[in-house]
């Protein structure tokens, strides 16, 4: 049986690059892949993903009340998505069903937590239907690991406000518990 595979880290772990080296592969050996990511930023026009690396490939998008069946064709044989913490846990409940009804492998490429250490509600979903869950690592400034994805401004760490803030002017920045719970960004 296929299954659903969680791979998660924080940002600028390299999410989208292996999501992209795992599209390349399959399509390589001849597979047929639907690439996918949540619509939850629409200033980008052409739906892609993108990674720091220069990676690009086109994909479909995916707005909540969307389903995946809407998206899928009978060529595809695997599904990858990207910042699959957008997703809504329905979208996940239907990625688990597509593996357990169509056989198609389904790898989910996200964040585990937001800007306050709380987990979106798509990773939660993940993490309790996953049938393999891998931690992408990246390192804190400092050298330990990072596990939070701060939120800042000129100012500072932002601890507070909503969970997704579309076309704002803050930044996010890798770091370890530490480092965000004492406020060092460098
Ligand atoms: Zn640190």
């Amino acid at each position: 049986m296929a299954k659903l595979y969680f791979r998660y880290g924080t940002m600028g772990s390299s999410k989208s690059a292996q999501a992209l080296m795992v599209e390349f592969n399959y399509m390589e050996r001849g597979y047929n892949v639907l690439l996918v990511k949540p619509a939850v930023d629409t200033r980008d026009e052409k739906p892609v993903i993108r990674s720091r690396v220069g990676l690009e490939r086109p994909c479909k998008l995916i707005a909540p009340g969307e389903t995946f069946a809407d998206l899928l064709e009978e060529k595809h044989q695997v599904i990858i998505v990207d910042e699959a913490q957008f997703l809504t846990g329905q979208q996940v409940e239907e990625l688990k069903n597509l593996t357990v009804d169509k056989d198609i492998p389904v790898l989910c490429y996200g964040l585990r937590t937001d800007f306050s250490t709380r987990m979106f509600p798509g990773s939660a979903r993940l993490l309790e239907l996953s049938e393999s869950i891998v931690e992408i690592k990246s390192i804190c400034h400092c050298g330990s690991k990072a596990t939070v994805n701060a939120r800042f401004n000129e100012n500072g760490i932002i601890r507070e406000g909503p969970q997704v803030v579309i076309g704002g002017n803050e930044q996010y920045t890798p770091l370890c518990y530490r480092c965000w719970r004492e406020g060092r960004l460098k």
